[in-house]
């Protein structure tokens, strides 16, 4: 198969290419292509170098910073910065409430809010899940009740992703406990994260590190022009947002980055015959996960077509699919091409990070909602199947 890119098209992917290997550090790049855990100040710095050349936030209306981008130059854009291993704009400010405000919010919160959000100057976290409430969001139960000017807000939120770093967080909250439908009753509120009542704690992972916590909530104290939008709509609000991360979620860039650098592994490591590159298994595994991220690539590219108004295509669920498998699939292969030096985990080389950063993406099956629930919204939503 022959796909080319048309002249306007091959100058803007020059253009990306020359300014994401160029202007941002090699330094930070190559921290952000090791993995780990990432250094909030790496991901600041990426992302205003970006808003200062207008790339921070390209999916945003033009008047916030946008640009008119076709979603040909949109995915570009994307392969290009993962390609180069810039660390991409924070997803909460860029994909997730950022749209949100200024799809929603009043002109006061477009103003107060937009600009430091596309220069990361508040960091945001994403306050929507809940112990008994993850899959089955709809029954969360942090509660705001109105009181003057203020909302009071009780409860608590979990797996808040980087929230340790966070200035802001969006939250769901249940503002009619007795609307007749449970989706009825929910609002969109944002939250400064040091207001008195705010207490969070971390959560500690499998791969030792701490990127998720807990959030507690004790007569919180909100301004009432926190709220986005109306009173009650906040579930249309988050579908709206849950559309847009699931489109943001099926890394090809990072995945052909990565299995070529597990075929690079594979060329380092000896055997008796050569090396494990020359075993015709391996070299059988790595070509079928070539062809399945091409796939992929080309069906982002067909989803993203179709994406109209700012409402994704329902076949993103196939994207959030398909993109963490692939991307699981790639870091065992790392797994297995380290073999036993894999063991001694935790050193800096790339023996030492395949370990924990195979088990750092189990997570990518779960979050953004668990591949379960994606296939349950395949099979109503694109093939049309009853359970
Ligand atoms: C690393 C990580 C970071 C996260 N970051 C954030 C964050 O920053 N902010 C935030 O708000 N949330 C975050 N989440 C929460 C995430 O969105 C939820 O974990 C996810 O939606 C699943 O919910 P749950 O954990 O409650 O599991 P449950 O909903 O209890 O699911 C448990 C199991 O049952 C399956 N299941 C559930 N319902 C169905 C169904 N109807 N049909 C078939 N199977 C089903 C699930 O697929 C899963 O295997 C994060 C999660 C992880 C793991």
């Amino acid at each position: 198969m022959q796909h080319r890119l048309s002249p306007d098209d091959a100058a803007f992917q020059q253009k990306m290419r020359e300014f994401f290997t160029s202007k941002v550090p090699q330094d930070l790049r190559d921290r952000w292509a090791a993995g780990g855990e990432p250094d909030p100040d790496d991901i600041r710095t990426a992302q205003r170098i970006l808003n200062a050349e207008g790339l921070a936030v390209p999916h945003w209306p033009v008047e916030y910073g946008g640009s008119d981008w076709s979603m040909l130059q949109r995915h570009i854009y994307l392969q290009e910065m993962q390609a180069a291993s810039v660390p991409p704009p924070l997803a909460f400010n860029a994909n997730m409430v950022g749209p949100v405000i200024a799809a929603f919010g009043s002109t006061e919160q477009k103003d107060r809010f937009l600009p430091p959000t596309a220069n990361l100057d508040i960091w945001w976290c994403q306050g929507f899940s809940e112990p008994d409430a993850g899959s089955d969001l709809a029954s969360l139960r942090t509660t705001a009740v109105r009181d003057g000017d203020e909302w009071v807000v009780n409860g608590q939120k979990t797996w808040t992703t980087l929230g340790q770093h966070a200035d802001w967080i969006f939250a769901l909250v249940r503002t009619d406990p007795d609307a007749p439908k449970k989706q009825m009753g929910i609002s969109f509120l944002l939250i400064e994260m040091s207001t008195p009542g705010v207490d969070i704690r971390p959560i500690q992972l499998i791969d030792g590190g701490h990127e998720v916590n807990e959030v507690f909530f004790d007569n919180v104290r909100v301004p009432a022009d926190q709220l986005v939008g109306e009173v009650n709509k906040g579930w249309d609000y988050a579908k709206f947002l849950l559309g847009n991360e699931r489109v943001g979620v099926a890394p090809v860039g990072s995945i052909k980055r990565k299995l070529a650098e597990a075929k690079e592994h594979a060329g380092s490591v000896q055997t008796d015959t050569g090396t494990l590159l020359d075993d015709p298994l391996l070299a059988a595994r790595i070509a079928e996960l070539e062809a399945q991220v091409m796939a992929l690539e080309l069906t982002v590219l067909r989803v993203a077509a179709n994406s109209r108004e700012g409402k994704p295509d329902p076949a993103s669920s196939t994207l959030k699919l398909r993109g963490s498998q692939l991307q699981q699939d790639v870091l065992e292969l790392i797994v297995d091409i380290a073999g036993p030096a894999g063991l001694a985990w935790g050193d800096d080389s790339w023996t030492g990070l395949a370990a924990p950063t195979y088990l750092n993406f189990r997570k990518a099956s779960i979050y953004g909602g668990s591949n379960e629930v994606q296939r349950q919204v395949i099979s109503s939503g694109i093939l049309g199947l009853k359970g």
